[in-house]
């Protein structure tokens, strides 16, 4: 389904190369986890995330040799937006959209005084790049942490809307916005209290969301219910573990709910049961490793399915299905029935036809 069909409308944002919101595609970030002083390794990490596809690279920017580091990279030429993610220091803000970087990520609130507001709104202006607010809920303003007495949802939108006005007191609007929480509902509420306040394009995240295990969990059901109601303009699936997986988690949660540009293999299997007569586990683990998760053609959907019960059904569906029997199976082709295979052939035609397509 087109995601903008049913996508609440934000301003369109320019990061970079790209854009976020409006009716841009979704975009899937991750964070570099390696000392941001260190070029050779911050290097090799963003060349490795740009590979798995990674829409938007943050990097922490902690002092001024992160600033140098960040400049080094920018002209190294990489096409992937580099945000520089600042706390506190207005300077470092400062100093980062100067040496290059697409975004900064900073809450104005935090940084000290409507002179230093300025002076970053006019440094960011100055560039030609967007400010990312990032209200978190474990450092919440001590005045709305009082008024609400823990960071629910209404506190998070509201710290968001204090951040957001004072950016705009200086005509600043090239703003994005995320209200993070690591509790999933809070996290959910926010976003939806959030939208429906302001028209800035929204990144989406559960924050400390914790190892693959739990952390997906958590993360593909807040973003996931939020995009499926048409909210959120870009995603990070924040995982303790390497970035490269958080990317792939995005971009996986963004296939299940067909709302990615679509180039990816989506493969539909069943869970076996009594009825199962072939390997049904051993023959989708060996197509899905060989054929892997792209396809140059654009979505790709293939159905390997356990019986005669349900199996046709789905397979039809598929550009490539098949029904497994008791030895053989039955083999689909764009939904048209081509004719009996053998259980062991099963792996490799379907290889064969996916790589036709
Ligand atoms: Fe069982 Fe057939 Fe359904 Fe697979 S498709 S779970 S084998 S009934």
């Amino acid at each position: 389904m087109n995601y903008n069909s049913f996508r609440r409308k934000t301003r369109k944002i320019r990061v970079g190369n790209l854009f976020v919101g409006g009716n841009s595609p979704l975009t899937v970030q991750s964070m570099t986890n390696v000392p941001s002083e260190d070029f050779s390794a911050l290097y090799g990490q963003i060349e490795s995330l740009e590979k798995c596809g990674c829409d938007i690279v943050r990097m922490t920017v902690p002092n001024i040799a992160s600033v140098e580091t960040l400049r080094r990279i920018k002209e190294s030429g990489f096409s992937v937006p580099v945000v520089a993610d600042i706390h506190f220091d207005y300077r470092l803000a400062i100093a980062s959209a100067k040496a290059g970087a697409d975004k900064i990520r900073i809450n104005p609130g935090n940084i000290g005084g409507d002179e230093r507001v300025k002076a970053v709104v006019d440094a960011c202006g100055n560039a030609g790049i967007p400010i990312r607010i990032g209200v978190n809920g474990g450092s919440l303003e001590k005045e709305i942490l009082a008024k609400y007495g823990s960071p629910t949802a209404q506190a998070l939108a509201d710290s968001a809307m204090y951040h957001i006005s004072l950016l705009e007191k200086f005509g600043f609007h090239d703003i994005i916005v995320s209200v993070k929480s690591s509790d999933v509902r809070t996290m959910i509420q926010s976003y939806r209290l959030l939208s429906g306040m302001c028209d800035y394009p929204l990144h989406l995240g559960v924050t400390e969301a914790g190892t693959g295990r739990t952390g997906l969990v958590k993360s593909f059901v807040g973003i996931g219910s939020l995009l499926e109601e048409g909210i959120g303009d870009t995603l990070r699936i924040s995982l303790t573990g390497a970035p490269e997986r958080e990317v792939e988690e995005g971009r996986r949660l963004v296939d299940a709910l067909s709302l990615g540009a679509g180039s990816s293999v989506n493969i539909i299997s069943c869970p076996t049961c009594g009825r199962t007569k072939a390997d049904l586990i051993g023959i989708v683990n060996k197509v899905e490793e060989h054929i892997g998760e792209m396809h140059p053609s654009g979505k790709v959907t293939v159905a390997i399915m356990g019986c005669a019960v349900n199996g046709p059904g789905e397979a039809r569906e598929a550009d490539v299905g098949v029904a497994c029997g008791d030895g053989n199976a039955l083999l689909f082709r764009k939904g048209v029935a081509v004719g009996k295979i053998g259980e062991d052939d099963v792996v490799r035609v379907i290889i064969e036809e996916v790589n036709r397509l």
